[in-house]
């Protein structure tokens, strides 16, 4: 493994200062590693190339891949240790992505929508006590948004698209999406009709826009305390000093 590190950091010095290494080697070691390794060595992305797009565009995902992980490592801390190995897919179609454990699923390669930071920032915080949902969704999907609105390509536009809901009267109260009893029915409906998918748009969109709101407003340390903890809704109260409907109704 640390060789192959070696090779991919000496290629990469190599390419860009365009030094003495022949132009084949370096395609060649490239394009059977695919490999980028982050700065610290901690962890090893390696890239599978299922969708077939240029090399170019793989190098391009491995420097976002490498940005992502600086900018999700300068935002909150939490008590989870990554998987020091995380196999990143390139696949073709448009499905959802996934960040998993050990696994980056993404989707819409071609189309340049892949949200890669969110479902990095899943990969590499943690989600419940084993990427499950016993401590629901509410903060790791809407801290996944405000890493991908903050520095991803995949805007959210979250906080105009609840004003929206609002005008129409159509919000979901918070205390419902945090309600471990019916939270899997927003967050992860079994996806046959419209209105599912709706709704689950809409689950995704109110966390986004809640998560940003407590960290615009009150600061990354504070959005720390409860980041992926049990019992959200006294975690609230007792990081913010106000319960969950005093803060939406600012
Ligand atoms: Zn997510």
């Amino acid at each position: 493994m640390r060789v192959f590190c070696l090779i991919s950091i000496i290629l990469l010095t190599a390419c860009t200062r365009e030094a003495a290494v022949p132009e084949e080697k370096v395609k060649k070691e490239i394009s059977e590693e695919n490999i980028a390794v982050t700065e610290d060595g901690k962890i090893t992305f390696q890239i599978f190339n299922t969708v077939k797009v240029s090399q170019e565009k793989v190098e391009s995902i491995k420097e976002e891949l490498l940005d992502a992980y600086d900018d999700i490592q300068n935002s909150i801390h939490t008590d989870y240790v990554p998987s020091e190995r995380i196999n990143v897919f390139l696949n073709k179609g448009n499905q959802a992505s996934w960040g998993m454990r050990s696994e980056l699923k993404l989707f819409s390669i071609k189309e340049n929508q892949y949200p890669l930071v969110h479902e990095l920032t899943h990969s590499l915080l943690g989600y419940g006590d084993n990427f499950d949902s016993n401590m629901g969704y509410l903060t790791k999907e809407g801290f996944a948004a405000y890493m991908e609105d903050k520095h991803g390509k995949q805007k959210s536009h979250s906080h105009k698209i609840m004003k929206y809901f609002f005008d129409i009267n159509k919000s979901i109260p918070i205390r419902k999406l945090i309600d471990l009893k019916q939270d899997d029915a927003y967050f992860r409906p079994p996806l046959t009709s419209q209105e599912e998918y709706t709704l689950q748009w809409m689950s995704y969109l109110h966390s986004a826009s809640f998560v940003s709101y407590l960290i615009d407003t009150y600061g990354l340390e504070e959005f720390e305390g409860i980041y992926n903890k049990e019992d959200i809704a006294s975690k609230i109260e007792e990081v913010y000093g106000k319960n969950i409907s005093e803060i939406e109704k600012d």
